[in-house]
């Protein structure tokens, strides 16, 4: 109950009380390019009582384990938006813009795209939530360098970090079996996973997560999603991202959470680990 108090949602807008003065980056460390600054000049984002916003959280995780699909469903579940970097990048790459082609080439090899392009994309995605009176919200795949994690701490404060995790063969399968509907832009996947334990690691198994029939003949897989730029995901995560584990942890604010399974045994192990459960509970028996 504790945490529930925690996510009790009220009414007040964060961000339609962002206050418009001139941002300025004091870490000399880490001291963002101008451009990056730029972003920021105009919008010094308030930072509020966690009683008078909604939550304000981060999804971490390799690719492939589950952060869009789990950060969407307790989005829904708390009534906050769900903001992917990802996502960001993708509606980028699928309109005519001058960056689209820039863009691919980096994406479509694993790597990461620069601060500026993704403080440009989230900086834009929050101000049109400004204008809309969005209230709270969840990051998925930002931020994904010490870096970014530095700037952001700069400009707002995130209550609470999910780290979700799953060992790298999993990862890896999870990843190839990914598809996406063209039309409706539905997640699912395809793989029927068995990974047999060992090493200290639990077995785990994972049932395809199939669309509907409307959807099966619209499936398309993410070009990013071949054996090659996956692996060279996971280094790139390995290399640039799990150093932002350490800063969240070193803060206080990780919470780690080992994924037990599929959405059916993972998602109510995740409420619990987040005090939520009691929550859905009294929203079922409300129902
Ligand atoms: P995702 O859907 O989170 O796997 O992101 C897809 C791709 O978008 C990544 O492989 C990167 O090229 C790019 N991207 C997404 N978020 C970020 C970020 N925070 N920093 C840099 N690149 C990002």
């Amino acid at each position: 109950m504790a945490a529930l108090s925690r996510l009790s949602k009220p009414s007040s807008k964060f961000f339609a009380n962002i206050t418009r003065s001139v941002y300025f980056y004091s870490s000399a460390s880490a001291a963002p390019e101008p451009e990056i600054k730029s972003y920021f000049q105009n919008h010094n984002f308030a930072r509020k009582a966690p009683k008078d916003r909604n939550v304000q959280w981060v999804f971490l995780g390799c690719p492939g384990v589950g952060k869009g699909t789990y950060a969407s469903r307790l989005s829904k579940f708390l009534g906050v938006p769900h903001i992917a970097t990802g996502d960001l990048v993708r509606e980028e790459l699928a309109s005519s813009g001058s960056l689209s082609q820039q863009l691919s080439e980096i994406v479509n090899q694993g790597k990461l795209v620069s601060d500026e392009i993704i403080f440009n994309l989230l900086s834009k995605r929050l101000e049109a939530g400004q204008a809309g009176g969005e209230s709270g919200f969840i990051l998925d795949g930002f931020p994904r360098t010490v870096k970014q994690a530095e700037i952001l701490e700069e400009v707002m404060d995130i209550d609470l970090v999910v780290n979700l995790k799953l060992c790298e063969d999993v990862l890896l399968e999870k990843c190839l079996g990914r598809r996406m509907c063209s039309q409706c832009g539905g997640n699912f996947n395809v793989a029927n996973i068995n990974v047999k334990g060992g090493n200290g690691n639990p077995s785990i198994s994972m049932a395809p997560l199939l669309p509907p029939a409307h959807c099966m003949s619209k499936l398309i897989t993410r070009p990013d999603d071949t054996e090659e730029v996956v692996k060279e995901r996971l280094r790139v995560y390995n290399e640039k991202s799990q150093p932002v584990e350490e800063f969240y942890r070193n803060r206080g604010k990780l919470l780690e959470f080992d994924l037990p399974g599929g959405i059916p045994e993972s998602w109510p192990k995740l409420l619990e680990a987040l005090n939520l459960d009691e929550y859905e509970e009294k929203q079922s028996a409300a129902a």
